[in-house]
């Protein structure tokens, strides 16, 4: 066969092909290399491709990185605005309640303090009698007398409020930690007694501005209590009932008239301990002289009148 196929040539083809062959063989040599570096060419250009997608994507994560960032950034400021204007808010209440306060009618918070003893008891029976309320700033006793007082008083619409527990100078007039634990400590005598723990208004021993502590104590107590979000109240109004020698109802409805003078808010201080029935017996005199007057009986509360002698 392959004799057949050579017979078709003249002689020496076969060499002339060699020869052939051997001539074109630096251009198939060429022509692999050039196919090799195409190769690393489209492996350079496929992974330059990759290199953009994860450029891209990187850029991508960056500005969604950025938008959230700034979406916070946004939400942050727009509830700071929000906690602004809302404080805002609250201050501008607060001075309408005190300004319309200050417009009604005129006013007398009657105040009641220490005990509670019997006194205390008589007191609500006439409270009740002339359908008035009033605040009673107490100490702390755990008799029964006491605890039915601390009862009634809530119980009967009045507000329960904090004249410390023991009303030891001594002890509460040494430190604010003293003054504040005693505070807490009548707390939790009301709180168990009544079931409702009392609002956060107080009174010192003494008043504010008690000679047996010094100062700088009571602006430290104050500092404290007011972090606390108590507010302390004082007088501009008393029967005098509670500085010796004892006094007769007549002569503590007379301190009262006389100190009350004819201010619009009157914050009048009188007592309920057990001494101080004289007190009780004076009191539908003095109602019934501030109501031919005009006047309204109100309870203290935290957006009420205050009275504060350094005011
Ligand atoms: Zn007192």
């Amino acid at each position: 066969m392959i004799r057949k196929i050579s017979s078709l040539f003249p002689k020496g083809t076969a060499l002339y092909l060699l020869f052939g062959l051997a001539a074109l063989s630096p251009l198939v040599v060429n022509q692999i290399t050039a196919y090799s570096k195409v190769g690393v060419y489209n492996e350079l250009e496929s992974m330059r491709h990759e290199m953009t997608f994860i450029q891209q994507q990187l850029d991508d994560l960056k500005n969604q990185k950025k938008a959230v960032e700034k979406k916070y950034q946004d939400d942050i400021g727009r509830l700071e605005n929000k906690i602004n204007d809302l404080t805002d808010q609250l201050v501008n209440k607060r001075q309408k309640i005190k300004a319309i306060s200050s417009e009604t009618t005129k006013t007398v918070y009657l105040t009641f303090d220490d005990g509670p003893s019997s006194v205390t008891l008589d007191i609500l029976d006439i409270l009740k009698e002339e359908s008035i309320k009033a605040t009673f700033f107490v100490n702390g006793s755990e008799t029964e007398t006491a605890r039915t007082a601390y009862r009634r008083i809530v119980q009967e619409g009045h507000v329960i409020a904090n004249h410390t527990y023991s009303h030891d100078y001594k002890y509460i007039y040494q430190s604010k930690e003293n003054f504040y634990m005693d505070i807490l400590k009548l707390e939790a005598l009301v709180e168990e007694t009544t079931t409702t723990l009392p609002p956060k208004l107080y009174r010192f021993p003494g008043g504010s501005n008690i000679s047996r502590s010094s100062p700088e104590l009571l602006e430290e107590i104050k500092e404290l209590l007011s972090s606390k979000g108590y507010i302390y109240f004082d007088w501009n109004c008393c029967g005098d009932d509670s500085i010796g020698p004892e006094k007769t109802s007549q002569e503590i409805y007379n301190r009262v008239v006389e100190t009350g003078l004819d201010r619009d808010r009157l914050l009048v201080l009188l007592h309920m301990n057990k001494r101080n029935a004289e007190t009780a017996k004076a009191l539908p005199e003095i109602i019934s002289y501030y109501r031919e007057k005009g006047y309204s009986f109100e309870v203290l509360h935290q957006n009420s009148y205050i009275c504060q002698f350094n005011n």
